[in-house]
């Protein structure tokens, strides 16, 4: 496996914590140089500092992805800087959960722009230069929750199924171009991610849910990535569903 990504770029986003800072780090052990993005700087300088031991040339990007034109700038700085863009790993998002009837819409379309707009704005800007070489990766973060909508999950359950659906129209619309696309869903993954639900009955319930099982740990999910990115080019991984063992839907 060592070495499997020598000479690949790769950009992943969402990589100040948890299932993207494990990621930048596993593909960096396999070679590949890499691009890391999210809002916290110092974070990111902190990642830099691991990855430059494993040769990886780092670059920081510090950006608020739920705007389009900056998830367009990372992907565009990413090019300038290692002069084209391998893998795209799609992974920043948020996850604010609350009943429908009480949802603050305002941070639901935050979350949106996040999950599903950034997402898409980082995709766009990345398959120009894929195309011209025909050759690339994206790898498209969603969940379980992109495949089952749960009670007080409604935007964003509707945010990962709408990477779902996004990323399949995308596979098929640039498989001709020798661009592959993943789109990996993982169950209940032991990060910050629960942190940020603001209702509190919500978060109680999920992180009792959670706390009941044994979580899928970042590194889990970074050697799924790995797996899909590292793959011969006539291999295409479409999609990874992936739970921890005790996590029935
Ligand atoms: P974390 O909260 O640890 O990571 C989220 C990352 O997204 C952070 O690096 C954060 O960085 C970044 N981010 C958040 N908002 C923005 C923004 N506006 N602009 C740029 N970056 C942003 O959670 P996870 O690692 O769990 O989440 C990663 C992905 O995995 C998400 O898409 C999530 O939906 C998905 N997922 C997680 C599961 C889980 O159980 N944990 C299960 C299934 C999917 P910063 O705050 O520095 O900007």
């Amino acid at each position: 496996m060592q070495n499997r990504l020598k000479d690949r770029i790769a950009l992943v986003t969402g990589a100040s914590s948890g299932i993207g800072e494990a990621t930048a780090l596993e593909l960096a052990r396999l070679g590949a140089r890499v691009a890391i993005a999210a809002r916290r700087r110092e974070r990111l300088e902190s990642l830099a500092r691991q990855l430059a031991e494993l040769g990886a040339e780092p670059l920081v990007l510090v950006a608020d992805l739920g705007d389009e034109a900056e998830a367009q700038r990372i992907v565009h700085e990413t090019e300038r800087h290692f002069g084209r863009l391998d893998i795209l790993v799609n992974n920043a998002g948020v996850m604010y959960l609350e009943p429908i009837a009480e949802a603050d819409l305002g941070r639901w379309r935050r979350m949106l722009e996040l999950n599903v707009l950034g997402l898409i704005a980082a995709t766009q800007a990345a398959l120009a230069g894929m195309r011209a070489r025909r050759d690339g990766h994206i790898v498209n973060i969603s969940s379980t929750a992109g495949r089952i909508a749960n009670p007080n999950a409604g935007g964003y359950a509707a945010t990962k199924f709408g990477v779902v659906a996004f990323s399949e129209s995308l596979r098929r619309e640039v498989y001709k171009d020798n661009i592959r696309v993943s789109v990996i869903e993982p169950g209940a993954v032991a990060t910050e991610l629960r942190e940020h639900i603001g209702h509190a009955a919500t978060k109680d319930a999920l992180n009792a849910w959670a706390d009941s099982m044994r979580q899928l740990q970042s590194q889990d999910v970074a050697e799924a990535i790995a797996f899909c990115v590292s793959r011969p080019a006539h291999v295409s991984i479409n999609e990874v569903l992936m739970r921890p063992t005790d996590q029935e839907r």
